[in-house]
């Protein structure tokens, strides 16, 4: 029999999600599955949750989530953490998300990736690998880290997974001490084959700390000149144009919660995604179907919200057009959906000044 190509598997990828939109139905959902962590990175967001002391979920417990979501008919799931791979039943868990034929990815730090968990992941069927890589030096891998040695096990990780033919791809948070290595990691990942994708956002804490986001960040100008020189492509005849948001504005969720996404905590709460905690509904007791439907009426309620009232304070902004703002962002920021969000603005401003000198 004729093997699937990469294109007909995307294609059927977006065929079932402009079905399931349609029809409003959950198609990929993110999986917390602990806030514990090997790792004590500077820029993490996930503040004190972080090895917090609330109870997570035990393997029977996220064994009866799994069968809700497949009730729910859910096609894809992005287990992440904290770090995942902490977790002694990581694989138990693995195991029976792929007997319930779940697709299912794993983002992870990859410091415990060794030969003998490389074999596993590649046993149990993980589709996709997401490995965090911000250095390709010692030095500042620790400094991003908080490990000593981890480098050259991620390094080595990366490897294991490519070798086993497993689909990998890495990704770096670009702050003030790795944005000169983030062009070598880029030449890595080309060298390798394999996806590589830079995120500019250092996120304030959960619970409202953002102390160090201004010193980790780097300012807009900085990461756009990165992203053109690592996707040369994406900018041809364009100059450093690059296409304007799509928000709209009379609507606060412009992504996929409550059409096809939501996500679920560590401790078994349905959540808008992961940067927001709300509205906390206890899968295990409310069902799964009943606790979506819930989740679909708070987001239209703060959609229509916005829509009736007008107050949406982004629908009447004239930087909408060069801001990247997201209500998680400013969930995060200000404990609220409907707020400016400080960064998003500087940025914003940054971009339209960009803009103008362009075009003179
Ligand atoms: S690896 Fe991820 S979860 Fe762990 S400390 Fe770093 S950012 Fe946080
Ligand atoms: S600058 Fe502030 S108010 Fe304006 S669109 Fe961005 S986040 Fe919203």
């Amino acid at each position: 029999m004729r093997e699937t190509t990469k294109k007909e598997s995307k294609d059927l990828f977006k065929k079932i999600r402009q079905k399931k939109r349609k029809k409003r139905m959950p198609f990929t959902i993110m999986f917390e599955l602990t806030y514990g962590c090997n790792f004590n990175c500077p820029h993490c967001y996930l503040g004190h949750q972080k090895n917090g002391k609330k109870r997570e979920l035990n393997t029977e417990e996220i064994k009866k989530i799994l069968d809700q979501l497949a009730e729910l008919g859910v096609y894809r799931i992005g287990f992440t953490g904290g770090e995942p791979l902490t977790r002694p039943d990581i694989f138990e868990i693995l195991s029976y998300a792929n007997k319930k034929g779940f697709c299912f990815g794993l983002l992870s730090n990859g410091y415990l990736i060794d030969a003998k968990t490389a074999d596993k992941l590649k046993k149990v069927n993980v589709d996709k690998l997401d490995i965090t890589f911000n250095s390709m030096c010692e030095k500042t891998f620790s400094a991003l880290s908080g490990v000593k040695n981890g480098y050259g096990r991620v390094f080595s990780a990366v490897n294991l997974l490519i070798r086993r033919q497993m689909q990998v791809s890495i990704k770096s948070t670009v702050t003030s001490i790795n944005q000169n290595e983030i062009e070598k990691i880029s030449a890595f990942a080309r060298d390798k084959g394999i996806p590589y994708r830079i995120d500019g956002e250092v996120l304030p804490c959960k619970g409202g700390d953002s102390e160090l986001v201004d010193e980790l960040s780097v300012g807009h100008q900085a990461f756009l000149s990165l992203r053109q020189k690592i996707y040369p492509e994406m900018f041809k005849n364009k100059g450093t144009r690059k296409r304007r948001t799509r928000r709209r504005r009379n609507k606060v969720f412009n992504c996929g919660v409550g059409t096809t996404a939501f996500s679920i905590n560590p401790y078994g709460e349905m959540n808008f995604c992961i940067e927001i905690d709300y509205p906390k509904i206890n899968i295990l007791k409310t069902g799964g179907v009943k606790a979506w439907n819930l989740l679909k009426e708070k987001v239209d309620q703060i959609n229509d919200r916005a829509k009736v009232s007008g107050d949406f304070v982004c629908g009447n902004c004239k930087l909408l057009p060069y801001c990247g703002w997201c209500a998680g962002r400013s969930y995060l920021e200000t404990g609220e959906f409907n707020r400016c969000s400080e960064f998003f603005k500087k940025r914003a401003i940054e971009r339209k000044l960009a803009r103008v000198k362009e075009k003179k």
